[in-house]
């Protein structure tokens, strides 16, 4: 029978592939998204959660009960509650008090306990969410931490599943891939995989206005300095995370707020496609990338899509809040 499975989770992974026809005309290559929405989950973390987790319970680690922490207010901790569910464990959360109502009450409903964190106290200090998160699966017996921007699992999971899929998706065609970098898990797996079936094929990372990932790839060095807060959430970073190759990785573009939120924008009304806030912002990264490389016909232009827009109704798709940020919508009118 077709389309008939066991449970939720045997629907994570093999996301389509669809071609992108009005948001980028000016070029000329084939231009197409990886849905991540499409997991059951909603984002990509669905391909990392359950990864790290089924991994643990083939080492044996991870027995009927046991517990799941980590620390996220984001797409991860979705998966993570979702997966525990089916699989019978409890699911723990340190998130920090910036995390909006709505989200947190998103993680109970999928019956999350969930820590609420101050968000102004350094990484180090106990009341931090990073110490609650270590502190609770260190008291906590038959339990495990995903630990996701560190665990190499997390660079695994696209190894294994986006990589291969986008490339049996693009008969082997695929020349450009560009992908968000959080943790930078999605865009080392997938480029680590890409490239060894093709070693031509170009990797430009997305990273944020506010964070070192770009500057860091080009130098070796973290630049402090260029460390602001920004309101794209799960990408760019304040640290060096584990899980992101930076040799893998051919060029970062880093985009900003305004731009990435007008893009997703642009991205729902002239593709139908709602897609999250970083969805913006791998849209803008091929404009900005576009402006200063050529592409030919034949090109075949891979952006993964991380996750969905509905998580962001109050933010980016919300015209109250663009104006509250500052940002243009009188150009989106426009658009059609
Ligand atoms: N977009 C969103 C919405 C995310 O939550 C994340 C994860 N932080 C990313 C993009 C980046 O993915 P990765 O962590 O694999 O680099």
């Amino acid at each position: 029978m077709m389309n008939v499975f066991d449970n939720i989770l045997e629907l994570i992974g093999n996301t389509p592939l669809v071609k992108l026809n009005g948001i980028m005309k000016e070029v000329p290559a084939a231009v197409y998204a990886k849905l991540e929405s499409c997991n059951p989950g909603h984002s990509t973390k669905d391909r990392i959660a359950a990864h790290i987790i089924e991994t643990a319970e083939k080492k044996g680690v991870l027995k009927p009960g046991a517990t799941i922490v980590e620390t996220t207010s984001g797409n991860t901790g979705f998966s993570i509650a979702m997966i525990s569910i089916i699989k019978g464990y409890r699911c723990i959360l340190a998130v920090s008090n910036k995390t909006k109502p709505e989200k947190i009450a998103y993680l109970k409903a999928l019956g999350a306990k969930v820590y609420v964190c101050p968000a102004d106290v350094p990484a180090d200090d106990p009341r931090s969410y990073y110490e609650v998160a270590k502190r609770i699966a260190a008291e906590t017996p038959e339990s495990i931490y995903i630990n996701q921007y560190f665990n190499e699992l997390n660079i695994e999971a696209h190894y294994t599943g986006t990589g291969p899929e986008i490339w049996k998706q693009t008969k082997g065609k695929i020349t450009h891939i560009f992908a968000c970098c959080g943790t930078g898990g999605t865009l080392s797996g997938t480029a680590k995989f890409l490239k060894e079936q093709n070693p031509d094929i170009k990797v430009i990372g997305v990273d944020a206005d506010g964070s070192v990932l770009k500057t860091y790839h080009e130098t070796g060095v973290i630049n402090y300095n260029e460390i602001h807060s920004y309101q794209i959430e799960g990408l760019g970073k304040n640290l060096i995370p584990g899980a992101l190759l930076f040799d893998q990785i051919d060029e970062f573009i880093r985009v900003n707020d305004e731009n990435s939120a007008f893009a997703a924008r642009e991205t729902a009304l002239k593709e139908g496609v709602m897609g999250g806030y970083t969805t913006g912002a791998v849209v803008q990264a091929l404009k900005q990338y576009s402006e200063s490389h050529t592409f030919s016909a034949e090109d075949i232009v891979v952006l993964i899509f991380p996750d969905h827009g509905s998580r962001y109704i109050s933010k980016i798709y919300n015209d109250e809040w663009m104006e509250s940020q500052g940002f243009s919508i009188q150009n989106l009118e426009e658009v059609l």
